[in-house]
């Protein structure tokens, strides 16, 4: 056989594998412009593992590039909601942690992160409401998560409680009520995933791009990028003492991967 023919068999080969995909060599780009569909320098998105396998007993391990903001032992990286004049030195968060989690004193005051966190982030925290039903309506199970400029993403017990509708479990409260009611029975634990776009400015500080901000009650989507008026870039994560021992468990965040500038250049070829 002569060498063009072998030449030809390798391209047919390459061409009609993964290898080389058809369009790499047209002339279209993915969006943004930079990259060909397909192309193989491309850098790689990192390498995450992810959640575990939870249960109401156990939380699942967070995922490898979370930030832990409670692991289950201690409340260090938290502080107290000081009242006027008390001194700063005395900030440390009350509430009660014990066996995996921790659990609200009532009129101890709310509790943040001492840390702030800019830009984009998914949140994960998980809640339960007292298993002794107690009081309806808002007084069942009430706290709250603040992130950082946005509204409260509302926690209740909404398993059989009737309340407003923007203000019951996973509302954005005062704004928008869920999707749907996807609570569980009190005493049972329940997540929210919080997926949190800054807005963008440009250089004159205008708003190119509203904040979104995208919820999951228990895996099910409640809000999908409704548009925030805020115009924070950073904040921290705060949690309501509204005078019912709510319990909290396994509080993480992990910055959203946006810029693929940041991501690792592709691997040598195997020989
Ligand atoms: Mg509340």
């Amino acid at each position: 056989m002569k060498k063009p023919f072998f030449a030809l068999l390798l391209l047919t080969f390459a061409a009609s594998h993964s290898l080389v995909a058809a369009d790499a060599k047209s002339g279209r780009f993915t969006p943004g412009g930079k990259w060909k569909p397909g192309d193989m320098a491309r850098p790689r998105p990192p390498v995450v593992t992810p959640p575990g396998w939870g249960s109401n007993e156990k939380p699942a391990a967070p995922p490898s590039d979370a930030i832990v903001l409670f692991d289950g032992t201690s409340l260090a990286k938290w502080k107290r909601d000081l009242k006027k004049g008390e001194p700063p030195a005395e900030d440390a968060a009350k509430w009660k942690v014990e066996n995996g989690y921790f659990e609200i004193v009532p009129r101890t005051g709310g509790i943040r992160t001492r840390d702030k966190f800019t830009g984009d982030y998914q949140w994960h925290i998980e809640w339960a409401t007292p298993s002794e039903v107690k009081g309806n309506s808002q007084g069942r199970g009430n706290s709250g998560v603040f992130i950082g400029g946005l509204p409260e993403v509302q926690v209740l017990d909404s398993y059989d409680n009737d309340t407003y509708p923007d203000g019951q479990a996973s509302a954005l409260y005062s704004q928008h009520p869920p999707y749907v009611n996807a609570s569980r029975p009190p005493g049972q634990w329940q997540t929210y995933d919080i997926i949190v776009e800054r807005a963008k400015l440009d250089e004159k500080g205008q708003v190119t791009q509203k904040a979104r901000v995208t919820v999951l009650h228990n895996g099910i989507v409640s809000h999908h990028a409704r548009e925030l008026e805020t115009r924070a870039i950073e904040g921290d994560l705060a949690l309501q003492d509204h005078g019912n021992p709510v319990r909290f468990r396994n509080i993480w965040l992990r910055k959203l991967n946006n810029d693929e500038s940041a991501n690792t250049p592709p691997p040598a070829p195997k020989k």
